[in-house]
């Protein structure tokens, strides 16, 4: 019988399903996801995790209770550090702990430590310890791992071509599949946060479609090249942030201001994220150097309300949109 693995869409599924899912493919083992978030796996969440838990860990939990009794393992690898110069956030790295100790009846996790500070070849290692236990051999592990790095590789590109995740694995997974842009209609957002709460529709209160439905563009940190995040240094500051989500956000919130590429700047920010205390007071401050661009924070919790934010969205498409023909016509 094939072994069932399974990876809640949530968390890290957002940057590297597609890498895991053709890396256990590739060895033989299938996959199972929770699939979309819905109120019933919040509140399993909010049931199960610890209350001060930011709501993104109480929805990790809530995608484990989904998927437990239908998996022979669960993978939740213990992502440290992918880039050998910032990690992430502390619940990343005690999440396979807080797991195992908080939820009964699950089967065993697979918790390999990836941590690219421990040599060049510790990712592989990671992977071969996975393997490993799942009883591939070393040279399958080793094909397989490859594939699933150019699957990563066509994934990021789509990303940066201006998809979002669900777009771009709904491309990978339907080569030649033709999806439609949406239309040009004037006014471009940046929306800036961690991808698991921007990309999550039910937990964003569908954030995206509704910028959408307004008319306005979306660009994301995920749309922006690597390259030029990394030029970005430490944004001013005598040195970077040292959480890896909170670290690309404040340099994707660098680059557009910098550059004015964008008519206004949203930031997503999650009730109960000790870091984006910190994250949201720096976004600000570059906002204040660059008044000409709008900028609003919006905090969502476990009780988050479709018509809240709807008005609040609203309201600041429609002054974004007042001030822009405002400026037109001074010119
Ligand atoms: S960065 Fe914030 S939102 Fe993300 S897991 Fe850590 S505490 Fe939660």
């Amino acid at each position: 019988m094939t072994v069932k693995v399974g990876i809640p869409n949530a968390l890290l599924y957002y940057l590297y399903y597609p890498l895991w899912q053709a890396f256990f493919n590739e060895i033989g083992v299938q996959v199972v996801t929770s699939g979309k978030t819905t109120k019933d796996i919040l509140n399993k969440g909010v049931r199960e995790a610890l209350a001060d838990a930011c709501v993104p860990v109480k929805l990790f939990f809530g995608h484990i209770m989904e998927i437990k009794d239908h998996v022979d393992y669960l993978y939740i690898p213990r992502v440290v550090c992918v880039n050998r110069k910032t990690v992430y956030c502390p619940k990343f790295l005690g999440l396979p702990d807080m797991i195992r100790h908080s939820v009964t009846g699950i089967p065993p996790i697979i918790d390999v430590r990836m941590d690219t500070r421990q040599g060049h070849f510790a990712l592989l290692k990671a992977y071969l310890e996975i393997g490993k236990l799942l009883g591939a051999s070393k040279i399958s592990v080793f094909q397989a791992y490859q594939k699933a790095n150019r699957v990563l590789g066509r994934y990021n590109n789509l990303l940066r071509n201006g998809w979002n995740p669900h777009e771009a694995m709904s491309l990978l997974s339907k080569p030649g599949a033709v999806l439609e842009k949406p239309p040009n209609l004037g006014l471009k957002f940046a929306v800036l946060g961690y991808p698991y709460n921007i990309y999550d529709s039910f937990i964003s209160v569908n954030l995206l479609e509704k910028l959408r439905r307004l008319g306005v563009g979306v660009l994301t940190a995920e749309n922006i090249s690597p390259i030029s995040l990394v030029l970005q240094k430490n944004c001013g500051l005598p040195k970077r942030l040292f959480w890896t989500f909170s670290d690309l956000a404040l340099k994707a919130a660098h680059f557009l201001f910098k550059r004015g590429m964008v008519d206004g700047v949203l930031h997503l920010t999650a009730f109960g994220c000790g870091p984006d205390s910190l994250l949201n007071k720096f976004i600000e401050f570059e906002a204040k150097k660059h008044r000409n661009i709008p900028f609003m924070t919006l905090m969502i919790d476990e009780q988050t309300g479709e018509a809240g934010i709807s008005t609040r969205l609203e309201a600041f498409v429609d002054m974004v949109k007042r001030r822009k023909e405002a400026l037109a016509c001074q010119k």
